[in-house]
C-alpha cells in the first residue's frame, strides 16, 4: 500500500514537472502600496493590473505587455516583499509611447517631480531605482524573444510605409507576441541587471515622436 501511494506521488510529481502546463494569467497584476490621501500616510495598498494600464495607455499592445512584464520583474528585484512603493521609486524610460506611460504608471515617477526621464541612448528598455537605498536594475529583452519581423515592419510603419493591409499584419504580429509573452515564464523573457551606482542624469528633451497616432486616419483594410 505504502509503495502504491509513493507511485501516486510520483506520478503527480512528473505530471507537475513534465505535463502540466504553466498557467499564467493573461491579466497579469502587481501590488503597489501609495499616500492614503492627498497628505496622508504611507499605507494604501493596492492591486494594479495590465487591464488597468490599457485604459490609461488608450490600447492594448506589445509594447504595453513587454513593458508590464518587464518591469514587474524589475521592480521585484528591488522590492523583494512585491509591494512596489510608489513613493520611492524613479526611472528612466526609453521614448516609445507605451513603454513610457507603463513606466510612469507602475512606478508613480513623474517628469515634474524629477523622478522619471526619456533616455534612448540607454542599452535597456528602463533603468528603475530605489530612492531610499540607491540600488537600480537595468531591463531588457533577452535577445530573439522579440520577433524581427516587428520592428522591421514597425520602423515601416512609423515613416508611414504601410498599407492599410499591412498595418492589420502588423497588428496581428504584435497580438501573437503579446499572447506567446503572456504565457511565457518571465525569467526566460527576460534579463535584470544590477547596476551599481546608477547616476541620475536627467534629459529635458520633449520632443519625441509619438509613434503611436502617426497611422490614425489610414483608412481600414478593404481585401475585398
Ligand atoms: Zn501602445
Amino acid at each position: 500500500m505504502k509503495s502504491k501511494s509513493n507511485k501516486i506521488k510520483l506520478l503527480y510529481l512528473l505530471g507537475s514537472i513534465f505535463i502540466l502546463p504553466v498557467a499564467y494569467s493573461q491579466n497579469p497584476s502587481i501590488k503597489v502600496i501609495d499616500t492614503d490621501f492627498s497628505k496622508g500616510r504611507l499605507t494604501h495598498q493596492q492591486p494594479i493590473t495590465l487591464q488597468d494600464a490599457e485604459k490609461l495607455h488608450g490600447h492594448l499592445c506589445d509594447g504595453l505587455v513587454v513593458g508590464f512584464l518587464g518591469l514587474k520583474e524589475g521592480l521585484y528585484s528591488l522590492y523583494p516583499d512585491s509591494i512596489i512603493d510608489r513613493t520611492n521609486t524613479r526611472i528612466v524610460s526609453k521614448s516609445s509611447p507605451c513603454l513610457t506611460d507603463i513606466a510612469v504608471f507602475l512606478t508613480g515617477g513623474r517628469y515634474q517631480f524629477n523622478t522619471f526621464y526619456v533616455n534612448d541612448s540607454l542599452p535597456y528598455m528602463f533603468v528603475v531605482q530605489r530612492i531610499d537605498n540607491g540600488k537600480a536594475v537595468g531591463i531588457k529583452l533577452k535577445p530573439g524573444i522579440k520577433p524581427s519581423r516587428i520592428d522591421e515592419m514597425g520602423n515601416k510603419a512609423v515613416h508611414q510605409l504601410l498599407s492599410s493591409c499591412e498595418l492589420d499584419e502588423l497588428k496581428q504580429l504584435e497580438q501573437n507576441f503579446s499572447n506567446q509573452l503572456l504565457s511565457t515564464p518571465p525569467t526566460s523573457a527576460f534579463t535584470i541587471v544590477p547596476i551599481p551606482n546608477f547616476e541620475w542624469q536627467p534629459q529635458p528633451n520633449h520632443h519625441f515622436i509619438k509613434t503611436d497616432i502617426i497611422n490614425k486616419v489610414v483608412p481600414t483594410c478593404n481585401k475585398n
